[in-house]
């Protein structure tokens, strides 16, 4: 058995100091791939396989985004409004490694489509990309582009549980008159976006939540997702909830965010939906933590039945 990982070097991308690590996505691939970092003799129980994507087409990205933006995008003419907004620096650079970023997870869900299975991608998330502008260090939405490209492939339903921090406005706005995607964020309520228009499922969480109250909202909050019928599952693994991220304020733990993630997993399998994973935000004070955070999600998948694609 192996589990394919769709991920690419390309997502480490110079965006000057920051507070977002692109340097996390090489790290989670090498603890995968395993750089010793592992306990020696520590046995890894499913190998890894890793599948490079190719770029979305802008095509593609036409499938969310408004041409206006994408040729600003495309361009770089953004004005200094629209940087500030999405708080990234344009580059060519850049834009290739979100447009790579996109590819991946349409890659990963046409996998997980394709075999009815669970496919996991280090990268993407990028939920606060609204049609018209990015946010957030979010300059497309990959999630929506996928849901997109999936119904143009014949997929009727589709259902989106983000559990980054903070609220998928974008997402939410994207498919706010679509029946056919449910979209359901958990999030704290007092953080960024200070606007989170509505989705099909919102539960806003106090500051300080901690592990138990979360789980258990959680507990309640996925048989929904489940009785909405979906034919394809995305899950947004932010590792922002942790109680050491410097833009989150949930106060999860390690292993209350690695029990959340085999809520879900556990969910969506035996209600034997394809499940696509994403891993979304983290800002760990230590970037080593938002590593641990992002590999524990994907062993969570992998170790979840052992027929990952
Ligand atoms: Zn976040």
């Amino acid at each position: 058995m192996s589990a394919a990982i769709v991920y690419s070097a390309r997502y480490h991308v110079d965006i000057g100091p920051h507070v977002f690590p692109t340097r996390k996505y090489p790290l989670v691939h090498a603890r995968l791939a395993g750089d010793g970092s592992r306990t020696p003799g520590e046995a890894r129980p499913v190998p890894y396989e890793f599948v490079e994507p190719r770029a979305a087409s802008w095509d593609e990205l036409a499938l969310v985004h408004t041409a206006d933006y994408l040729t600003k995008l495309r361009t770089g003419t953004m004005s200094p409004e629209d940087v500030a907004q999405l708080e990234l620096p344009w580059s060519v650079e850049m834009v290739e490694a979100f447009r790579t970023m996109v590819g991946g997870t349409v890659q990963a869900a046409l996998t997980a489509c394709g075999s009815t299975s669970i496919a996991c991608h280090i990268g993407g998330g990028l939920h606060h990309a609204f049609p018209n502008h990015g946010e957030g260090f979010c300059p497309f939405n990959d999630v929506a582009v996928a849901v997109r490209v999936l119904q143009s492939r014949g997929v009727e339903r589709a259902a989106i549980v983000d559990l980054d921090v903070h609220h998928g406005n974008g997402t939410a706005f994207i498919f706010e008159s679509d029946p056919r995607v449910f979209t359901f964020s958990m999030h704290q309520q007092h953080n960024y976006p200070m606007w989170k228009p509505r989705g099909s499922l919102d539960v806003g969480l106090p500051d300080g939540t901690r592990d138990a109250t979360y789980l258990a909202e959680l507990e309640r909050a996925l048989p929904l997702v489940c009785a909405s019928g979906p034919e394809c599952v995305f899950y947004l693994a932010g590792a922002d909830p942790y109680e050491d991220d410097q833009l989150g304020g949930l106060r999860l733990t390690k292993d209350g965010l690695r029990r959340r993630d085999r809520l879900v997993i556990d969910a969506v399998r035996q209600a034997g939906v394809p499940l696509v994973i994403v891993l979304a935000g983290g800002y760990a004070r230590r970037v080593e933590d938002t590593v641990a955070i992002h590999v524990a999600t994907i062993e969570e998948a992998a170790e979840s039945g052992g027929d990952c694609a």
